[in-house]
């Protein structure tokens, strides 16, 4: 007999999820959203905003309806965590997979990003300027949003999910579609509504066992991400910093980043070069710069009427980034996506409205600082002018939209997850998508939920 496996959320993770699934199980998907449609849930931001921009929605897809698909695996020198740390060296061997299911088409993706980080390492050694070594992010030319294969029993457009347990499992759950109520038997129960929905549906299964938890949603952790300056490179050294700022290799695009350790070797983040015109180091130009870059479809074209797009530095990201053109030049913006940690921003519900209570802590701010003066020291000796902000405050930093953390995982008693994303506290519901992601240094978040998502398949076959 086949396993009746149910799904919630077709995001990244629940769109791969039953893609492998539905080979060998009968799937049962239940999504939130329309099948091809998004919305953006209404968010009250009891702290700091995510962005001017939306940062996830609502739809079948999930937030790949609006991401940008570049590739980076989490590097396991960079987590903490020894419990994470093992997920993640775990799961290493399934980013190929999970690359090809996000468009990747050249060689395996392992093979191509290990060449690609030691030829952009030679670059960077010969600048003799970056210490803490590079990383590289890869872009496949093309890509689109994710989609569910016919066969998986898929419901979209669902709400008032609930769950009915027995002997600490999940035995059925029941869900609104139109105006009837419907209820489906399941051996396997999946949340992977991403990090932002699945602690909601975590808290219902964990009520319907008859137990609680006070920390489900807390720990969310994102990407702080900020323009903080600009340099201009000293002419022996264009071409290297040309080719590491981006690198087009035909079905690929290479976007190479320098590593940054903090003092204490906690922290670990990214700085990337993109070419720019001016040495100015304008907040509002660098917020309408991520307005334009973030945005997508309709919703970019209409915030290209401003009269900032003729901005030269706008412009130059415009050929860079959209058209890939890259003006020569020595200036470049400094773009850093900095590490944060589980701490106590958290998701929390009330009914079904979200409250996102997030924030940059003194600590983080202190920390980063740091880290600018470690860069505006690293560059010191291969630029001719630097002018990087040197008092980081908050409002120069925004979401990079890699929400992760609201689910702890581990082996203490008040983990919620084990390392095999099965819930400690009921024998046969797994979360798998962001809000399981513990650290994540400087890395965009996508690949690692692709290669969680088909470990935990392989683990639910077997
Ligand atoms: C502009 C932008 C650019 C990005 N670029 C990149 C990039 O280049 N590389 C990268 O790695 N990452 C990138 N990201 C981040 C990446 O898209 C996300 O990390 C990833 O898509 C998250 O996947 P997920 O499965 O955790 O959640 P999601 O993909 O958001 O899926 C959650 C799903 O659950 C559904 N859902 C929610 N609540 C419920 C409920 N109660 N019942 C049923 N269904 C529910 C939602 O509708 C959704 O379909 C980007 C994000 C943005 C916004």
């Amino acid at each position: 007999m086949k396993k009746n496996v149910v799904i919630i959320g077709a995001g990244l993770a629940g769109t791969l999820l039953c893609n492998e699934l539905v080979e060998n199980c009968d799937v049962t998907l239940l999504e939130a959203g329309d099948k091809n449609g998004i919305k953006y849930p209404e968010v009250n931001f009891i702290q700091k905003r995510f962005a001017e921009v939306k940062t996830f929605c609502i739809g079948g897809g999930g937030t790949t309806n609006l991401w940008h698909n570049g590739l980076i695996p989490i590097n396991t020198e960079d987590v903490t965590s020894e419990e994470f740390k093992k997920v993640i060296t775990e799961t290493e061997s399934y980013i190929d997979k999970a690359a090809c299911k996000l468009y990747w088409l050249d060689n395996p993706y392992s093979d191509e990003y290990k060449n690609i980080v030691s030829q952009m390492s030679l670059v960077a050694e010969k600048t003799g300027a970056f210490p803490d070594g590079v990383d590289c992010l890869l872009y496949p030319e093309k890509y689109r949003k994710l989609d569910v294969k016919d066969r998986v029993d898929a419901f979209y457009s669902v709400s008032n999910i609930e769950f009915v347990s027995e002997n600490k499992r999940i035995k059925s759950v029941s869900y609104c579609s139109g105006l009837k109520k419907h209820s489906i038997d399941a051996d396997v129960v999946i949340i992977s509504a991403g990090a932002l929905g699945t602690p909601l549906l975590v808290k219902k299964v964990i009520s319907a066992i008859g137990s609680s938890f006070d920390k489900i949603g807390t720990g969310l952790a994102d990407h702080p991400i900020g323009f903080i300056g600009k340099v201009k490179f000293k002419k022996h050294i264009t071409r290297s910093m040309n080719c590491l700022s981006a690198l087009n290799k035909g079905n690929y695009i290479c976007r190479t980043a320098i590593r940054l350790k903090s003092k204490c070797g906690k922290y670990t983040c990214g700085a990337f070069f993109r070419p720019a015109l001016t040495m100015g180091n304008k907040l509002s130009i660098y917020k309408y710069k991520s307005l334009i870059g973030a945005g997508n479809g309709l919703e970019r074209v209409k915030n290209m009427f401003s009269l900032k797009i003729f901005h030269p530095d706008i412009l130059a990201e415009i050929f860079s980034h959209l058209f890939g053109i890259t003006i020569p030049g020595r200036i470049y913006n400094i773009i850093v996506i900095f590490e944060q940690k589980r701490g106590k921003s958290r998701v929390s519900y009330d009914g079904d409205r979200l409250n996102v209570d997030w924030s940059i802590t003194k600590e983080e701010l202190s920390i980063y600082n740091d880290m600018l003066l470690k860069l505006n020291n690293m560059l010191t000796g291969i630029s001719d002018e630097i002018n990087i902000i040197t008092d980081l405050t908050e409002e120069w930093i925004w979401s990079a939209a890699h929400h992760s953390g609201t689910i702890s995982l581990g082996n203490k008693p008040d983990d919620l997850v084990d390392k095999d994303l099965k819930l400690n506290s009921c024998d046969n519901v797994f979360v798998c998508d962001g809000s399981v992601i513990q650290e994540h240094s400087y890395a965009n978040t996508g690949l690692t939920i692709g290669a969680l998502s088909m470990r935990l398949s392989e683990r639910v076959l077997q």
